[in-house]
């Protein structure tokens, strides 16, 4: 018995892990209407996002293939609240998204280590709250593990794998010819600035000594604001759970000596003076350990044949960026791009496990193989998983049924339900609600109802509106209206951004340039709109006003019969706006 308390949390979901992932899986069940605990170990939300680490969200290649749902809405906040791009500002609007969200409990500082068993059922997990000295037993219906690390693999008894397949067990061609225990490596990233005052850089006496052949391939290039030092990389020919702690100072000495010699060599000396060290990671960023095993292994054939799952319910589109196990310490390239296409399906049969009926997982840790998930891994991926695991977990409490139930019988509402929160699920059309559909409308608003909300190469999909345009849904009788959903243009490829920022298109920033501009929110959403409703006996009625408009799925709650609905633009950001889908339901 230990002395300190233990509080019992009972719950209907617990996530594990407060990356883009957990959060993602978080926020979308608790917004249907779960109860929900997420146990997050690090005192700030984000994993690898965060600024502990401060990874930028890449995610799928192409244009207008850029991901939405939760992961958009986190990036137009951040536009919005935080143009100079900063970590502090940008982790408050993470812990914000969670910490004020109806539904969830948040227990942060709070690590999870123990989980209680009914034979293949989870009945609990607790974790160390390490600022309260308190246990936290946390008792509920569905697990989701997006810890990265799959803690609670070992703990319930999940079938799992580490390291690389064999080239012949799936026929994978980028696969190492012998299977082997060797993961990507992890990174301590560094931070820099630049000023206009010179200054020098006195390295820590245990530094290592970095010299220009440590750097063939790698050689940094300051000036560009892409420049993260990820190459910093090391442990994938170790044990990337249990050496971590050797790993950060082995990781340390590389990064502190990687700066020396950027601002002491005699080469690098001059053309470095203006650069100030800015941050050092103190905490590894994981790229690879253990993966679950689910009803489905997806591998690198399933990501070429662009993952045309009838159980599709989220996408990738990065490149198999497999990285080579021995880092930074091997004088072949870092890394190797593997095609792959974009945008490629990603199967629901990966995200539960098949031994343990009410354990899920989204993140990197997801059931794919090593190649696959050189590819799946990237945050913007990652986020789509957990809006998709959270969302089933959701449909499985509801239905009183395990996450494999949902794949069974709930498949087609897991689907519907994800693009109607504005996840694009590629191959497929957003089924449009009746009341839409039997709406009067101008003939050249019809692709308000198309079902896509995104240009492709058909075309736009949506139409463009200047300040004091309406768009006026008709009915032939009243109608009760329940919702009103709109998808505006947030200008996926971010082209309305100051050039420079275009050009980078990411959520942060790394290496700052002097005059880095500021970042501004799309200038394709509008500023401000109104909803009216027309009364059967023709008075408008004010449903919705929207001012300093940030997002793109706007969803506006009604109630009341109506012979029309009228979206009228009060004023744009741009010239003028974009719409993708008015939906009435
Ligand atoms: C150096 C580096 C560079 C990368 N470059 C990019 C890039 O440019 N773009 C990109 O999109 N991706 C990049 N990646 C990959 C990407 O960051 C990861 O694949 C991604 O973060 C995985 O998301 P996740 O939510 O599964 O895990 P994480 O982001 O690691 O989040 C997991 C969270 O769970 C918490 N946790 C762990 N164990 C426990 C526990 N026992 N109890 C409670 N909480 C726990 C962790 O603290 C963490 O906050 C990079 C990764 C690294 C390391």
């Amino acid at each position: 018995m230990s002395v300190f308390e233990t509080i019992v949390h009972k719950t209907e979901i617990c996530v594990v892990g407060g990356g883009l992932s957990g959060m993602c899986a978080a926020i979308a069940a608790a917004r249907h209407g779960s109860r929900v605990l997420l146990m997050q170990d690090r005192p700030v939300l984000g994993g690898n996002a965060s600024s502990e680490i401060r990874m930028w969200v890449c995610g799928a290649h192409g244009r207008d293939h850029a991901e939405t749902g939760l992961i958009e809405e986190f990036k137009l906040e951040n536009l919005y609240r935080n143009p100079d791009m900063n970590y502090s500002v940008w982790d408050g609007i993470l812990y914000e998204k969670v910490r004020f969200q109806p539904g969830i409990e948040l227990l942060l500082n709070c690590s999870c280590l123990d989980a209680e068993m009914d034979g293949d059922r989870a009945l609990s997990v607790t974790g160390w709250q390490m600022t309260t000295q308190t246990y936290h037993k946390v008792e509920a219906q569905i697990f989701i593990d997006c810890s990265g690390d799959s803690v609670l693999a070992p703990l319930t008894g999940a079938l799992y794998r580490m390291g690389r397949e064999s080239r012949e067990e799936f026929g994978e061609d980028i696969a190492p010819l012998r299977a082997d225990k060797k993961t990507m490596g992890m990174s301590c990233m560094i931070q820099a600035r630049q000023e206009t005052t010179p200054n020098e850089f006195i390295p820590p006496r245990w530094a290592y000594k970095i010299t220009e052949e440590d750097l063939i391939h790698r050689m940094p290039d300051m000036a560009q604001p892409t420049e993260n030092f990820w190459y910093l990389e090391l442990g994938g020919e170790n044990d990337a759970i249990h050496d971590t702690e050797w790993l950060r100072d082995e990781l340390l000495k590389t990064a502190y000596g990687l700066w020396d010699y950027l601002k002491n060599d005699p080469q690098q000396k001059e053309k470095n003076k203006y650069w100030h060290l800015d941050w050092v990671g103190m905490l590894p960023g994981k790229r690879e350990s253990r993966r679950y095993v689910g009803d489905y292994i997806m591998t690198q054939h399933d990501v070429r044949a662009e993952g045309r799952f009838e159980d599709l319910i989220a996408y990738g589109g990065w490149t198999m960026d497999d990285h080579h196990p021995a880092g930074f310490r091997t004088s072949e390239p870092p890394n190797i791009f593997h095609p792959a296409p974009s945008p490629y399906g990603i199967a629901y049969r990966c995200l539960y496990s098949k031994n343990i009926e009410n354990l899920m997982f989204a993140g990197r840790n997801i059931s794919v193989t090593h190649a696959a998930m050189s590819s799946t891994r990237v945050m913007a991926t990652c986020s789509l998983l957990g809006q998709a695991a959270g969302t089933a977990a959701y449909l499985a409490v509801a239905h009183e049924t395990t996450p494999r139930g949902v794949y069974q019988n709930h498949l087609k509402i897991l689907q519907e339900t994800l693009m109607d929160d504005d996840c694009w699920l590629p191959f497929r059309r957003r089924p449009v609600s009746e009341l839409t559909q039997k709406a009067i409308l101008a003939p050249e608003a019809e692709a308000l109802r198309d079902g896509m909300d995104r240009p492709d190469e058909e075309g736009y999909h949506g139409i463009k509106l200047q300040a004091g345009e309406k768009v006026v849904y008709t009915f032939e009788k009243p109608e009760a209206v329940a919702q009103v959903r709109l998808v505006f243009d947030s200008d996926l490829n971010r082209e309305t951004e100051p050039e420079e920022i275009a050009r980078l298109n990411r959520n942060m920033i790394h290496n700052r340039p002097l005059g880095w501009p500021q970042a501004i929110v799309p200038k394709t959403l509008p500023e401000s709109y109104r909803i009216f409703g027309i009364k059967p006996d023709g008075t408008e009625e004010l449903l919705a006003e929207e001012t300093q408009v940030h997002q793109r799925l706007m969803k506006h709650k009604t109630a009341g019969r109506y012979q029309a609905i009228v979206l009228e633009i009060v004023e744009t950001r741009g010239e003028t706006c974009g719409l993708f889908a008015k939906d009435v339901q």
